[in-house]
């Protein structure tokens, strides 16, 4: 299933960049194997995949440990202070930060294993209550704040879009995302210049690749439906 799912997944992202006049190159897919086993996770290793994310530490630090070293992990879900100290050496990226103290706490841990973070800002484009992340109003001085963490690099922005019915309107969440990173580039902060935009999910990732992303994070698309017990 995994490896008939995948050839579905990357034609569907090649003809989005097609649509987008992007080349292949310029976005990078994220296999979301959460709550799934090693042996899917396998399953994709052995079709290509070498990128994964998940959504809980726990689950991360397993999955990275009892894996080959060469595969690249991205935390993608929320993130608690007191499993930081879990990532340093574990993770490519951490897509999900939007707090100050989480920052603080990054910057801590990472600086402490002589590491520089890469991380992602979570930004709430929709003003949803149930989302985490930043609202967008919040995110310019969030970045300036984190300008000065050491241990701490800004790659760029993240979004989960509502839950919708047609990927279609998501798009207007997804190029103010977009909007947003360029407007930040454009006011040079110090240290601060980000180029990645991890948008789009199994429901609408090829509307997101049409306004920009960068990363695109596909887990049902990929590995099936999801049974949380
Ligand atoms: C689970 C998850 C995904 C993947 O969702 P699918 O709809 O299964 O593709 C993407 N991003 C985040 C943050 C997630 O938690």
């Amino acid at each position: 299933m995994v490896t008939e799912n995948l050839k579905d997944v990357e034609a569907k992202i090649q003809a989005a960049c097609d649509r987008a006049g992007r080349d292949r190159s310029e976005v990078t897919l994220i296999a979301v194997s959460k709550t799934k086993p090693i042996e899917m996770i396998q399953e994709a290793i052995d079709c290509g995949i070498n990128i994964f994310g998940e959504n809980k530490v726990q689950e991360l630090v397993e999955k990275h440990d009892s894996l080959p070293e060469s595969l690249e992990w991205h935390m993608i879900g929320h993130l608690q202070r007191n499993k930081v100290k879990m990532l340093p050496g574990r993770v490519k990226r951490i897509h999900s930060v939007d707090s100050i103290r989480l920052a603080e706490e990054i910057n801590k841990q990472f600086g402490n294993a002589g590491l520089v973070a890469e991380i992602l800002v979570e930004v709430n484009v929709a003003g949803e209550d149930t989302k985490f992340g930043l609202p967008m109003s919040e995110v310019e001085e969030f970045l300036r704040k984190i300008s000065q963490f050491s241990a701490i690099k800004v790659r760029g922005l993240m979004t989960i879009a509502p839950y919708v019915e047609v990927p279609e309107q998501n798009r207007t969440i997804f190029c103010d995302l977009r909007e947003k990173m360029v407007d930040i580039n454009s006011k040079n902060i110090d240290n601060i210049y980000m180029d990645e935009l991890s948008m789009g999910m199994t429901g609408d990732y090829e509307v997101a690749i049409e306004e920009g992303a960068t990363y695109v994070r596909v887990g049902t698309g990929i590995f099936g439906s999801r049974i949380y017990i």
